[in-house]
């Protein structure tokens, strides 16, 4: 019998975690024909969350949950799931039901009618996003789509249906900075989309805010493209061109019109201006070297307190 292996991250979600489950295991009671293993990770919860798996677990065997020291991320939550989980297929899935767990079975079925890889959801729509955030999503995914030669969309979501050896092709990149909307795009494979309504977190909050999100696109954008690296060149010899006008142009005007010494308020500015440019991109290698900094220390990405894994 096949295996579906989904991995649920879970951070706070003691609300949403029971009408998760009970909405799961109707799906596995459709799914007669295949076996499940559900893994949760606990990342670092301070409600009930842990309480709720370990109970969970006691009432249904496919029930497995590895749980962190402290809140490492959903990034690190997903990379634990990845390394722990078991099963021929495995997918991934949010514990709010934005995610719908119904969908498995259409992803499922047609990833075995065409016998693809991955298999992934898209939302059409992003009617849980405030006004705001609909304009800075869509001008993000701009910017990373001009940076980075790996395609990456806005409304993927990381919902999606992968075979085995999609998943060791993920492991087989072993970067502690961690983006997986950028990984799982990276490794290629027969993918097909499918398009559905995103529901509204069913209770709880979202565990994001400004700074966190802030926070995950630069990492994205350092994490799948090193042009901004080589922007600055271009910013250089842009600036070199326009110096190289305004000498023409001052020399000019020395000769026609005799200028000996006005003009300190305008080189105040260009002084201004020249170094403010030089500092941002100081602080666009230092994004860089931070990184590097960051994946030469191996630090563990993620610490287990506790699992009930075999
Ligand atoms: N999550 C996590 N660790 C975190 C933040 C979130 O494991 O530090 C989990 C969270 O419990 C949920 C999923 O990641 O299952 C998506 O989070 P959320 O629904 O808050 O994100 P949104 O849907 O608002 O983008
Ligand atoms: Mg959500």
């Amino acid at each position: 019998m096949k295996k579906i292996g989904v991995i649920i991250p879970c951070y706070n979600e003691e609300e949403s975690l029971p009408l998760y489950y009970n909405e799961m295991k109707k799906v596995m009671e459709q799914m007669t024909n295949l076996d499940f293993e559900l893994l949760f990770i606990n990342d670092g919860s301070k409600d009930k969350t842990l309480a709720i798996l370990k109970s969970l677990a006691k009432e249904d065997k496919r029930i497995r949950y590895i749980s962190f020291s402290r809140n490492f991320g959903k990034e690190a939550a997903i990379l634990a799931g990845l390394e722990n989980i078991s099963g021929d297929y495995i997918t991934l899935m949010d514990a709010d039901l934005q995610d719908p767990p119904s969908k498995l079975i259409e992803m499922y079925d047609l990833l075995i009618k065409e016998d693809l890889d991955i298999v992934g959801l898209k939302s059409n729509n992003h009617k849980n996003y405030g006004f705001i955030r609909k304009i800075l999503t869509a001008c993000y995914y701009k910017i990373i789509g001009t940076l980075s030669s790996t395609p990456m969309a806005p409304n993927e979501r990381d919902y999606r249906l992968m075979t085995r050896q999609v998943i060791d092709a993920i492991l087989s990149l072993t970067e502690y900075n961690r983006y997986s909307k950028g990984l799982f795009n990276f490794v290629g494979f027969d993918t097909k989309w499918i398009t559905y309504d995103a529901p509204d977190r069913i209770a709880g909050n979202t565990k994001w805010n400004f700074r966190k999100l802030f926070t995950y696109g630069i990492d994205g954008i350092v994490g799948f493209s090193t042009r901004p690296l080589v922007l600055s060149s271009f910013v250089g010899i842009l600036f070199c061109f326009i110096a190289f006008l305004m000498i023409l142009f001052i020399i000019f005007k020395t000769i026609v019109w005799g200028d000996p010494v006005g003009g300190w308020p305008s080189l105040a500015c260009i002084i201004i201006f020249v170094s403010g440019v030089q500092l941002f991109f100081l602080g666009v290698i230092g994004e860089y070297l931070s990184k590097i900094y960051l994946e030469t220390k191996k630090r563990p990405i993620y610490i287990i307190k506790e699992t009930n894994k075999k």
